[in-house]
C-alpha cells in the first residue's frame, strides 16, 4: 500500500491535540469550494464521532449552492455578515483546524480573529509555502491532489484499524470523494498517482455512489446558467492566438443581465482549454462584493499558473489552477494580464 504521510510525532500530536480539545473550531478558506467544503465537513463528522469536543465548522464567506447538498453544510457558520454572532465561537475554540489553507490571510478578516486567538492549530492543507509557525501541527502536503486526499490519508493512518469494516460514514466518504473530485476537474488534472485511485475504491466501499455525487456537482444548472455560459463562450471570449492564451472578463452588470448566482461562474475558465493548443486560460470577474477583479488561471503541462499568479495578481494556487485579485478596474487588470502574458510569452509560444 502506500507510503505513510505521517511520523509517528505527528499521529500522537493529533492523538494529543483532538483528545484534549472541548471546542474545535474548522475553518476553510474564503470562497470555499468543493475541498473546502469537503474536508471541513468530513473532518466535523469524524470527530464528532471520535472525540468528546462540540465541533462547529466556520468559513469566512458564503459558499456556492452547488456545495449545499453536501453532508453536513448545512450547519456550517459564515462569518461575512455574521460576524458579531460567529466571532464568539471562535474566541471559545480550544483547537482551531485550518483546513485547505496554508495562510490566515486567505481568511481575511476571520484570519485576523483566528490569528488573534490563542490556542493551539493544526493545519491541514495542500497549498504552496504554508505559514509553519502559525500551528502546532503542520500536515501541508502540495504534492497531494486536495486537502480531502490529505484529511483521508490522516483519518486512515491515526484512526483504530477495524479490519475490513468501512472507517468512514458514508456521508463522511461523500465529502471527501467531492473535495477530491473537485480538486482535480474530475480527475482529469492532479490526478495521476495511482494512490489517489486506491483511496478511491476505499470511498466505493463506504458506500459512495460517485456518479451521483458527479451529477450533483456538475449537472446542477439553472437554464439562465447555460445560457449566459454560451454568451461568455460566443461574446466574451478572446484568443491570444500567438501566446496561446484564452482570457474572459464578467462585470457584475452582466451578472446581472443574466441573473446568474454566486457560483455560477464555476468551471467557465476551464473551457477555452478545450481549444486545440492553448496553453492558459485567464478568467477576470468583478468581485460581488468588494471592489476588486478576481483572477483565475487554468494552464496545461507545465505552465506555472501559480507563479504568474503569485507575480501579477497578488496570489497563487497550483501549477495548473491557481488565482488571485486586483484592487482596480477591469481596465487596469486586462492591462496587467497582458503583462503577464508578455513576460511568459517564452513559454507560451511555439515550442516554449
Ligand atoms: P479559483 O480559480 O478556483 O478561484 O482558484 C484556483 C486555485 O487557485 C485555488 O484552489 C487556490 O489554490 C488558488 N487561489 C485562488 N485565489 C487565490 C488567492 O487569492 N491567493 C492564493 N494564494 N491562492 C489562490
Ligand atoms: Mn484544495
Amino acid at each position: 500500500m502506500m507510503n505513510p504521510l505521517l511520523s509517528q510525532e505527528q499521529i500522537a500530536l493529533w492523538h494529543e491535540l483532538t483528545g484534549a480539545a472541548r471546542n474545535i473550531v474548522i475553518t476553510a478558506h474564503r470562497g470555499p469550494d468543493g475541498d473546502a467544503i469537503g474536508s471541513t465537513t468530513a473532518l466535523a463528522s469524524w470527530l464528532q464521532r471520535h472525540t468528546k469536543a462540540d465541533v462547529r465548522i466556520v468559513v469566512p464567506n458564503i459558499f456556492p449552492d452547488f456545495l449545499k447538498w453536501m453532508p453536513g453544510a448545512a450547519d456550517i457558520l459564515v462569518y461575512e455578515h455574521h460576524e458579531d454572532e460567529v466571532r464568539p465561537v471562535v474566541e471559545q475554540a480550544d483547537l482551531i483546524i485550518m483546513c485547505d489553507h496554508g495562510e490566515l490571510r486567505r481568511m481575511w478578516t476571520l484570519g485576523d480573529v483566528v490569528r488573534e486567538h490563542p490556542t493551539p492549530r493544526i493545519m491541514l492543507d495542500h497549498h504552496l509555502d504554508p505559514e509553519h509557525d502559525i500551528a502546532q501541527l503542520v500536515i501541508s502536503h502540495p504534492e497531494l491532489s486536495s486537502t480531502c486526499e490529505v484529511l483521508m490519508r490522516v483519518l486512515l493512518e491515526s484512526g483504530e484499524k477495524n479490519g475490513s469494516e468501512p472507517v468512514f460514514t458514508t456521508s463522511e466518504a461523500t465529502s471527501i470523494y467531492a473535495g477530491m473530485m473537485t480538486d482535480t476537474g474530475a480527475f482529469t488534472y492532479a490526478s495521476n498517482r495511482p494512490e489517489i485511485f486506491e483511496l478511491i475504491s476505499i470511498l466505493l466501499r463506504c458506500g459512495i455512489d460517485k456518479d451521483r455525487i458527479y451529477r450533483n456537482i456538475f449537472f446542477t444548472y439553472s437554464p439562465n446558467r447555460l445560457k449566459f455560459q454560451g454568451y461568455m463562450l460566443y461574446a466574451k471570449l478572446d484568443i491570444w492566438k500567438k501566446a496561446h492564451v484564452a482570457i474572459m472578463t464578467l462585470t457584475n452588470a452582466e451578472r446581472r443581465r443574466f441573473g446568474i448566482l454566486n457560483g455560477d461562474t464555476e468551471g467557465l475558465v476551464n473551457m477555452p482549454l478545450q481549444v486545440l493548443g492553448m496553453k492558459l486560460s485567464i478568467f477576470l470577474r468583478e468581485d460581488t462584493e468588494h471592489p476588486c477583479i478576481r483572477v483565475s488561471l487554468r494552464s496545461v503541462d507545465d505552465f506555472p499558473a501559480n507563479e504568474m499568479a503569485a507575480a501579477f495578481f497578488g496570489g497563487g494556487g497550483h501549477k495548473n489552477a491557481a488565482g488571485g485579485e486586483i484592487w482596480g478596474t477591469m481596465d487596469e487588470a486586462v492591462e496587467i494580464a497582458k503583462k503577464a502574458v508578455q513576460k511568459y510569452m517564452p513559454l507560451l509560444k511555439d515550442n516554449g
